[in-house]
């Protein structure tokens, strides 16, 4: 027998229609491309959504169309995710951080009508514009009707482009099932894959990403995602905010650790979002200017493991709780958070941090197990380590435009991660799948190793790779980055890890580099250092 609930479908412009009718005075702040402080409330918002729906549909954008942004975090590119999919069309938010060629395919694969793009990629535009072979329309996201520095047909400035009277604008109704957005991951294998939205599974992940014990978003929050718009839906907080009524700060181009700093304090941010990079450009600042950010309760760090040295140091000096979090862009992102439970008060602090360290328990609507490699699930014992697998609402099952299956007979996707899941339930990635180093048969894992010799004070940064060894298989090798005033030698390196592991797990050699490489979302291109090196012979 059915219930007898109404099948209200769960629709992106049902958030922003919300925060309008509920939180119309709550502010959005954001740095424009132009280095600007703008200010505006959620009501004021909504209504420049609406006239860009107008627009849109004025220049005959459809349902289903894909429209694609190259744009930084601020109040446009907001309205941009309000506007496209609320209107039924395919918001594409593309990470103008690739390699101008992966651009190209990104925008003819996903075939985008329209691009939205921030005056400071330009120049990209510029450069690519003649090979996305479906844009038919440009508009440059410059304040105002300023003079378009740019050599182009058919291009607008997007305050031109949205100049329209709002005739009252009801929100087109359809589907919950429909596609709202698109964002392609990285491809640091092959080319990069379309993860493709929907309206049901980004308004459940936002749903789910402000509950308690979750990221605790609420109308008394003030949450800046450092974490770009176009890098898996800024972890879902741009839909958060408007949902629990709570401020937003949207932080512009500007990330090093000044600016960062410089907004934290002037909007009283309470909640922010990023990768450890971004978090230890902050910390370096805080450190030399003896600086303090009193308004931030949590910082979540995700996208690459946060050291457990950083979620130390700001705890212990800024007062500030660390939220580890996990997930890809196949998951909305959001699959775990790390927060202790009550049963955990009485641990000693060594402890607490221990368990912090780890990425955390799955949130509500994700499910989670470690199998070995023939996909026999392994146990929750916090020491066996498996293929990470997840089945979620906002786990994705396809690609887009790949006939090829990824989801398994019973459906788990296979995340690529190795991890422990321990008895409550906390996993601990301990490496890509592609990237543990596999000696004498066992297995072990580069994420440890790196965090190890990150907590070295002279080091900078650290990267462990597998190379070739004819007796073991593969043998670890350490890349490190140190502090400019040292002169670390092999063996200080190497002995700082005696005793924090098993003597086998202990690298062969350490190579020093001047710097590590990066992919476009900053996390270690182990593949070029693995070709780089495979022929490194220790000495
Ligand atoms: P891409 O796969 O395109 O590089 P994603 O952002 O989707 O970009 O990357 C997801 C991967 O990032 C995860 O599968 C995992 O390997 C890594 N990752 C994300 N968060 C963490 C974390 N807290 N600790 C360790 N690794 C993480």
């Amino acid at each position: 027998m059915l219930g007898l609930m109404q099948n209200r479908q769960l629709l992106v412009s049902s958030i922003i229609d919300f925060a309008d009718k509920n939180y119309g005075d709550v502010e959005i702040v954001s740095k424009t491309d132009s280095n600007q402080v703008h200010r505006y409330s959620y009501s004021e918002a909504t209504y420049r959504i609406k006239k860009l729906i107008n627009a849109l549909k004025n220049i005959g954008l459809k349902k289903g169309d894909k429209v694609a942004t190259l744009a930084w975090n601020d109040h446009r590119h907001f309205e941009l995710y309000y506007a496209i999919s609320s209107m039924g069309a395919i918001l594409h938010t593309i990470n103008p951080r690739l390699f101008e060629e992966q651009i190209i395919y990104i925008s003819n694969h996903a075939e985008d009508s329209i691009l939205f793009f921030d005056q400071s990629f330009a120049n990209l535009v510029n450069n690519i514009s003649k090979k996305l072979v479906s844009v038919k329309k440009y508009v440059i996201m410059k304040s105002e009707k300023s003079d378009l520095n740019i050599k182009l047909d058919n291009i607008i400035s997007y305050e031109n482009f949205i100049d329209h009277k709002v005739k009252d604008l009801d929100w087109p109704n359809f589907k919950e099932e429909e596609a709202c957005s698109l964002c392609y991951t990285s491809g640091t294998t092959g080319n990069p894959k379309g993860v493709l939205y929907s309206h049901k599974s980004t308004l459940l992940h936002a749903w789910a990403t402000s509950m308690p014990d979750t990221l605790c978003i609420s109308a008394s929050s003030v949450v800046m995602p450092v974490v770009p718009m176009f890098h898996a839906n800024a972890w879902g907080l741009v839909y958060a905010a408007p949902m629990t009524g709570a401020k937003l700060v949207l932080p512009g181009s500007d990330l090093d650790g000044e600016s960062i700093y410089k907004i934290i304090n002037d909007e009283k941010v309470t909640i922010s979002a990023g990768v450890p990079t971004v978090w230890l450009m902050l910390l370096n600042y805080m450190d030399q200017n003896r600086g303090s950010i009193m308004s931030v309760k949590n910082l979540v760090i995700g996208g690459s493991a946060a050291p457990k040295s950083m979620i130390k140091e700001f705890s212990d000096k800024y007062n500030v709780t660390v939220l580890h979090a996990w997930g890809m862009t196949e998951m909305s992102p959001l699959g775990t958070v790390c927060r202790l439970l009550p049963k955990h008060n009485d641990l000693s602090i060594a402890s607490k941090f221990d368990l912090k360290a780890k990425q955390g328990r799955a949130i509500f609507g994700v499910e989670m197990k470690i199998t070995d490699d023939s996909g026999v699930e392994m146990p929750r014992d916090g020491k066996s380590f498996g293929n990470l697998k997840v089945k979620g609402p906002w786990v994705a099952e396809a690609y887009y435009k790949e006939p090829k299956k990824i989801l398994d007979e019973e459906g788990w996707f296979n995340t690529g991660d190795v991890a422990t899941i321990d008895p409550d339930g906390f996993m601990q990635i301990t490496d890509r799948s592609k990237d543990v180093i596999k000696s004498g048969g066992e297995w072990i894992s580069s994420i440890d190793l790196e965090n190890i010799a990150i907590g070295h004070e002279k080091i900078l940064e650290a990267c462990v790779i597998g190379i070739p060894d004819t007796k073991w298989d593969e043998r670890p090798l350490l890349l490190i980055v140190q502090d400019k005033k040292s002169e670390l030698t092999k063996k200080e390196v190497l002995d700082f890890f005696v005793g924090k592991v098993a003597k086998w797990w202990i690298p062969d050699d350490v190579i020093f580099l001047e710097e590590l490489p990066h992919t476009a979302t900053g996390k270690l291109l182990k593949s070029k250092l693995r070709d780089e090196f495979k022929n490194h012979k220790i000495v």
